[in-house]
């Protein structure tokens, strides 16, 4: 009301100003010290209270620089948790780690406290553990997994992953890793699914169903993945495509597999083409292993597991019989970069049959083959190494035997056979050894490592012949 201001003197409107600037700062004061307080008593006792729930939060520094491992450590008897979460001085991707705990922590303590209410007196249990993986300089990828028991038949297992280029902070995502391109995602999505049916683990568990779902070409299907070692590797949670005995399936897909799926950045160094090499150059050492008579869906998986691992090629006579039964073991042989010969339909002693019913092996092979794995066979090895000329005179690919009998198939030994390649080892060689014997597939871990060892360079069996013929 004007009159009652005008009658107001200048004096009282000081003290009034004077006085809501006083109370301002008072107030002021008061919340600052207050959050300063908080702040004080969260770092120095490292104990905050999240649903009256007391947790312990510690960070320490871990073996990768400018990684730090948090705990979140409860001990309360009812909703007991251990959580570890990875720490960077990125806030982005702190946010977003930060972001999947909370809501892990709160969706549990909820559900718990449901349970209180409702009178269920039961014990619950979260676990959130931490891999972390390095690649290549400055990659990291951290896998985290959650155990999750309310009360429920079993407890709940699932995987969150995080990728990211540690020297700019930021999180890679699988759309990053794969160019952006649907092309590679559909690319990928085909060998994960391949790789899942063919698992001899998963065999009789799968959910066929959800597991197509699973696999379909969608980003948000691959979104759970990490680089470990050499291989690109998938989660699954459990009961998400099979059933609880099979667990939380992982998928590992070799590096050198998918290379071609991968951004530039993300790709290993490939061997380069060799430039050609003087023919009997001395300073080269190379061999070319062979495995015959396969191929065997454990047998030369666990080789190829092996050959990956040395990077080393070989090449892998089949038998068109064999090729009818696992088509996908051939396509995986030729996918991993190893060379396919034709070993014939079904083993015979081709010099017992007429002419006509040994070509016939040879050419229902061949056709075997390039319908599994949309190419023809390049070389061709006759069964116990038995030919005349008369049937290599049909054969319109190079005819190849061996030069090292690793006799692996007598010994059955896995012992056996590093002995028998070192006593006849040469330079050039051509080693016979066969996919279908678990103990070849055992001892072939030290027959690479000692080759490597010498010097020796593995190279499939087209690219040691031009040295043969010298
Ligand atoms: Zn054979």
């Amino acid at each position: 009301m004007p009159e009652r201001r005008k009658k107001r003197g200048p004096m009282i409107d000081f003290l009034l100003i004077g006085l809501i600037i006083t109370l301002t700062t008072i107030i002021l004061v008061i919340i600052l010290s207050k959050d300063d307080f908080k702040f004080q008593k969260i770092s120095a006792s490292k104990e905050t209270t999240s649903e009256s729930i007391k947790s312990n939060l510690s960070t320490e520094s871990s073996a990768f620089p400018g990684i730090r491992i948090v705990s979140d450590v409860s001990n309360d008897k009812r909703t007991p948790f251990a959580i570890h979460y990875p720490e960077t001085d990125n806030k982005a991707f702190n946010d977003a780690v930060l972001q999947y705990i909370t809501e892990s922590k709160e969706n549990y303590l909820s559900t718990m406290n449901k349970n209180k209410n409702e009178d269920k007196e039961v014990m619950g249990e979260l676990n959130i553990s931490l891999e972390t993986f390095p690649y290549q300089k400055h990659y990291y990828s951290f896998v985290l997994t959650k155990m999750l028991y309310t009360g429920g038949a079993n407890p709940e297992v699932s995987t969150k992953t995080f990728f990211i280029n540690h020297k700019t902070g930021e999180l890679i995502s699988i759309e990053t890793l794969l160019n952006n391109d649907k092309n590679n995602l559909s690319a990928l999505a085909t060998h994960v699914r391949n790789d899942l049916q063919k698992n001899l683990k998963l065999k009789d568990e799968l959910f066929k169903e959800d597991l197509i779902k699973s696999t379909e070409p969608k980003w948000s299907n691959f979104n759970r993945f990490a680089i470990v070692d050499d291989s690109l590797q998938f989660y699954f949670d459990k009961y998400e495509i099979a059933s609880g005995t099979a667990g939380s399936p992982i998928v590992k897909l070799p590096l050198s597999l998918i290379n071609p799926l991968l951004a530039s950045d993300f790709q290993i160094a490939m061997e380069k083409p060799t430039k050609p090499i003087t023919i009997g150059d001395p300073n080269k050492k190379r061999i070319a292993l062979t495995f015959d008579d396969g191929p065997h869906p454990k047998v030369t998986e666990q080789i190829l597991n092996t050959l990956d691992k040395y990077h080393a090629k070989a090449t892998f006579f089949m038998l068109g019989s064999r090729v009818q039964y696992y088509p996908d073991i051939a396509r995986d042989v030729l996918a991993r970069g190893h060379e396919i010969g034709n070993h014939s339909w079904n083993h015979p002693v081709l010099t017992k049959l007429s002419l006509e019913s040994a070509v016939n092996q040879y050419t229902s092979t061949d056709a075997e083959i390039e319908k599994a794995i949309n190419q023809k066979p390049t070389v061709f090895r006759p069964p116990y190494g038995a030919t005349n000329d008369a049937i290599n005179a049909q054969i319109p690919i190079p005819v190849v035997l061996w030069t090292i009998d690793t006799l692996d198939w007598k010994y059955r030994n896995a012992q056996q056979l590093l002995p028998n390649v070192k006593n006849n080892l040469h330079n050039n060689a051509i080693v016979l050894m066969h996919d279908i014997h678990q103990s070849t597939a055992d001892g072939l871990d030290a027959v690479l490592a000692y080759l490597q060892g010498q010097g020796y360079e593995f190279v499939t069996v087209s690219e040691i012949l031009p040295y043969r013929q010298k």
